[in-house]
């Protein structure tokens, strides 16, 4: 007989908390870092010409259109490619996978808040290293025994770009665990680690069509590596639910993927408004850590970051705001339209005056 609580053996966790996605209309949402532009019409045709009967049938467990599709665009083998509802899942999988020691996996205190939700989930061991007071890694902190190490490039909610000398410097010194890189932001102008995956085993790249591709509802990440890294993934995959793509999501994101032409259109949108908005922030008296990313993390001279924070969502406009040490003077800004930038800064001048 067991006579104690059931609640004594419940896995209990603290969850993440995304940002908010507000339930009505006319708000102009740059609180988490969307696309404001929408997906390749590519995809819109994929959707029209959808036959709703094949939903009768399982989706292909291996997502092979997929798969193919972003393996080709990268040049590697479609058995270096693994594919995920997002790349939140694809780097729930990885942590599962890859950290699986008694030794602290590694990442910086200021970074994608849902690292230390799944060590948490998965009761893997970690210590988060100090960014210095520029937001910037010290490559010197990950050359310590570990049972992992990642962080994103451009890291989040920063912006900022670490070298690719670095990174590499991070891979070599660290042959004993495997260095997941998060470049979920990468496309907006920082370099990418992906060609030092044919020289590092260890190392694996991890993507999304979330940001760059503009399909954040359709829930699609991927990592690229060694094959024997994307093998054990996906062992593990398969060891809990072999059918984590639609075949709608599949047929969407090798529709997306192909149109090159309109990736970049979109992308140098992006850029173009981002460094304008840098422009208007300093001249209102912002200041940021240079950003290669689509958001730009923002703090004033004056007046206090939640207060900036309130006074925009009473305009209806969101932007990210964290009260936790370090930060709590920050906003993050996602890029949208130079239209919807320019709203901001009209709101902005009214609410610094
Ligand atoms: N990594 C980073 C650094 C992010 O900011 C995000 C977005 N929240 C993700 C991964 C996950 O994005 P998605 O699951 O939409 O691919």
């Amino acid at each position: 007989m067991n006579t104690g609580s059931w609640e004594n053996n419940v896995r209990k966790v603290v969850p993440y908390v995304p940002g908010e996605q507000p339930k009505f209309s006319n708000v102009i949402k740059l609180n988490t870092n969307e696309n404001p532009y929408p997906p390749s019409p590519s995809v819109r045709k994929v959707l029209d010409e959808y036959n709703c009967a094949d939903m009768r049938l399982y989706p292909d467990p291996d997502a092979s259109v997929l798969v193919n599709a972003i393996a080709e665009r990268y040049g590697v083998k479609s058995s270096q490619v693994f594919v995920g509802v997002g790349s939140d899942d694809v780097l729930s999988v990885a942590f599962l996978t890859f950290f699986n020691s008694d030794k602290p996996v590694l990442f910086p205190d200021i970074t994608y808040s849902f690292y230390d939700v799944w060590a948490d989930v998965y009761r893997i061991p970690y210590i988060q290293k100090p960014l210095d007071s520029d937001f910037r890694i010290n490559p010197d902190d990950y050359k310590c025994e570990n049972g992992g190490i990642i962080f994103p490039n451009p890291n989040a909610p920063t912006g900022c770009e670490e070298s690719l000398e670095m990174i590499e410097d991070i891979v070599k010194s660290n042959p004993g665990s495997v260095v997941i890189i998060d470049e979920a932001y990468v496309d907006f102008g920082a370099e990418s680690a992906l060609s030092l995956t044919e020289k590092y085993e260890n190392l694996l790249v991890v993507q999304t069509f979330s940001k760059s591709r503009s399909m954040a509802g359709m829930r699609i990440g991927y990592a690229i590596g060694n094959e024997k890294l994307i093998k054990y993934m996906n062992d593990v995959k398969f060891s809990i639910n072999s059918y984590t793509m639609t075949p709608l999501t599949i047929l969407c994101g090798a529709a997306g993927i192909k149109d090159e032409e309109y990736f970049v259109r979109t992308v140098n949108k992006i850029t173009e408004t981002r460094e304008y908005s840098k422009k208007r922030l300093a001249e209102l008296g912002f200041t940021f850590p240079d950003s290669k990313s689509n958001f730009i993390f923002a703090s004033h001279k004056s007046v206090p970051a939640s207060e900036i924070f309130t006074a925009l969502k009473e305009r209806k406009i969101y932007v990210r705001y964290w009260n936790k040490e370090k930060i709590n003077n920050h906003l993050r800004i996602s890029v949208g339209t130079r239209e919807e930038m320019d709203e901001l800064f009209g709101a902005l001048e009214g609410i610094l005056k």
